[in-house]
């Protein structure tokens, strides 16, 4: 039995104020549930601003990325230690923004899951196809290559702190979501995926979280799925009402 992930994706939003005052209302938003997870993933700015209001919930914290090492020279990263630190146990990794945007290759992204793993932290590894690739009938070879090469490395013990998120990018922000039968025919082949690379066991235990334009009006039949486990939220993630409607999914 997998539990469901509700994850809000902050991106670069929020200031000191906004962000205490948004994780005070999810945390009010949230019904006492034992069958799901919450987590927050908040800018470096405000993430131990964001665990100082929800410690006395079950809402976890995570960082939007993380470098692989734990100090060193490394201007403008992140350690997984300095996420622990500031009350995070978490790190999105390998989103589509940072890999369209600041270019971060497959190679890079496996260094980063590899470090996080090595430092205690969940990682939340996100993979998804553009609409060319999909129109080019590309996406199962795109997800595979992200897959195979992201996690290059990982040992099977280290599995149980994956995440898997299939954010297809063109339904990123773009209020386009994946229809429930896209979205799960893309889950099953990332679930077999697994299997085939490590063992049936890790991947009937791995939670894959669907993201692209997740609304309250569309989790329902999104979490209704066998291999949707959860959601990798973003625009929505940022109204507390919106997202507490998501969490409270049926
Ligand atoms: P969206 O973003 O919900 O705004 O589409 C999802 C994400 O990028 O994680």
């Amino acid at each position: 039995m997998r539990k469901a992930l509700m994850a809000g994706n902050w991106k670069m939003h929020n200031t000191t104020a906004e962000a205490r005052q948004l994780a005070a209302d999810v945390a009010k938003a949230c019904r006492d549930f034992d069958d799901r997870e919450v987590l927050l993933a908040p800018p470096y700015t405000v993430m131990a601003a964001v665990a100082d209001v929800v410690k006395n919930t079950t809402i976890q914290v995570a960082s939007q990325n993380v470098c692989w090492e734990d100090k060193g020279a490394f201007t403008g990263e992140i350690s997984p230690v300095m996420v622990k630190d500031v009350g995070g146990s978490a790190a999105i990794i390998g989103h589509s923004e940072r890999r369209q945007i600041f270019k971060e290759t497959d190679e890079l992204i496996n260094q980063r899951v590899r470090g996080a793993l090595k430092f205690g932290l969940t990682v939340v590894f996100c993979i998804g196809e553009t609409l060319d690739e999909r129109e080019g009938g590309k996406t199962f070879t795109i997800l595979e290559e992200q897959i195979r090469k992201g996690l290059a490395g990982v040992a099977p013990e280290q599995t149980k702190d994956i995440v898997i998120a299939y954010e297809p990018v063109w339904a990123i922000g773009t209020g386009k979501t994946a229809s429930k039968e896209q979205a799960q025919e893309a889950h099953a082949f990332i679930r077999g995926l697994i299997a085939d690379m490590f063992e049936k066991n890790v991947a009937d235990q791995m939670r894959i979280l669907y993201g692209g334009s997740v609304k309250s009006t569309n989790v329902d039949e999104l979490m209704a799925q066998p291999d949707i486990d959860g959601a990798l939220v973003g625009g929505a993630a940022l109204d507390a009402e919106s997202f507490g409607r998501i969490i409270n999914f049926q």
